[in-house]
């Protein structure tokens, strides 16, 4: 938790985190809570500015930690009013986030790590290589530096990153999006992704009442292992063992993400599989269209192949709906997130 100053990031911290801090300095527990008002109800960037802590303790505070914002260094805006916002992290490395502002919602796309371990070979976050993860302060200050913030509806841990390889993190993450002494916010407003590592998967169902999202994208073992690795180590079908041990009737939601590859997993075969793979699962399957890049040797499903897979879905009784393609112009699209300065 040392930021780059070599003291510890506040931001990010969580209650029970603050007042062991609160305790090692010998300050009264309620101060724990009081910092967290600054951070989170607040959102106060320097610690001088939290004017009831006793000016012996901000100056404490000041030596052994610090608030760990960064305002984005870049900021693309799409036609369609998706905005790609580059974070710098550490090692001079940088992160994105995407804003996509809707009718009646607002939601920010997050990432969890710089690179990602998982490699699935449509994605171009997965084709740079892993560099580290990020910190619960990094992910939340995605949220708090961007001038949108008051304005978010959902937040979705669906940018660069497997959030179950980061699971410790994400947890306290929306931990503090979803206490009473952080944002406050329902979990119904964070979904969470995957691809399905299992042990995480786990402990996520277990601690965490935000939604998920499994990321499918072909319901045939060897096929979709051609194009995610994970299928080797943690098969599809052990995943969705694992989801049925699970109620999925009351607030929590199960979505799985199907990526439409032209001739690879979009023909009515693959949809009847799929059918049979979800069955007796209380979930719905998003549709996404592909965005081809020179990185990914794919190509998209032509508009007709979709609209026939889709149909199929619901006639078939799964809820099935065809996610709107946003900020294609700025590669702020689903797997084309970089992380390039
Ligand atoms: Fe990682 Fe997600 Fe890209 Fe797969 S799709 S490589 S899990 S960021």
């Amino acid at each position: 938790m040392k930021g780059s100053t070599g003291t510890s990031n506040l931001l990010g911290m969580t209650l029970a985190q603050l007042q062991e801090l609160c305790a090692a300095e010998g300050f009264p527990r309620f101060t724990a809570k009081q910092i967290c008002d600054w951070l989170y109800k607040k959102r106060v960037d320097s610690i001088d500015a939290m004017t009831n802590l006793s000016l012996a303790q901000r100056a404490r505070l000041n030596e052994v930690a610090h608030i760990g914002r960064e305002t984005p260094v870049r900021c693309q805006v799409s036609k369609d009013g998706t905005k790609k916002y580059l974070f710098p992290v550490f090692d001079g490395h940088f992160i994105e986030a995407v804003y996509i502002p809707e009718d009646d919602r607002a939601t920010l796309c997050v990432s969890c790590q710089v690179g990602c371990k998982m490699g699935c070979r449509f994605c171009v976050t997965g084709q740079q290589g892993f560099h580290g993860s990020l910190s619960a302060g990094d992910i939340l200050n995605q949220l708090f530096s961007i001038p949108e913030f008051e304005t978010l509806t959902n937040v979705v841990f669906m940018g660069m990153g497997e959030p179950m390889d980061n699971l410790d993190t994400v947890l306290a993450a929306t931990e503090i999006m979803t206490a009473t002494w952080g944002l406050g916010w329902s979990p119904k407003r964070i979904t969470v992704s995957t691809v399905g590592i299992i042990p995480g998967l786990k402990r996520f169902l277990d601690e965490s009442q935000c939604h998920l999202a499994v990321s499918l994208h072909n319901p045939v073992p060897q096929e979709r292992l051609q194009m995610m690795p994970v299928q080797k180590a943690y098969p599809l079908n052990e995943v969705l063992k694992l989801l049925r041990q699970y109620d999925w009737s009351g607030q929590r939601r199960l979505s799985f993400e199907y990526t439409m590859f032209r001739g690879l997993n979009d023909d009515q075969a693959h949809a009847a599989q799929l059918v049979e793979a979800l069955k007796g699962l209380d979930c719905r399957v998003n549709l996404i269209r592909f965005h081809e890049s020179e990185e990914a040797p794919y190509k998209t499903s032509m508009p007709s192949t979709i609209a026939a897979f889709q149909s199929y879905l619901n006639r078939s009784g799964v809820i099935c709906t065809l996610r709107a393609s946003r900020g294609q112009d700025i590669d702020a699209a689903c797997g084309l997130l970089a992380g390039k300065e």
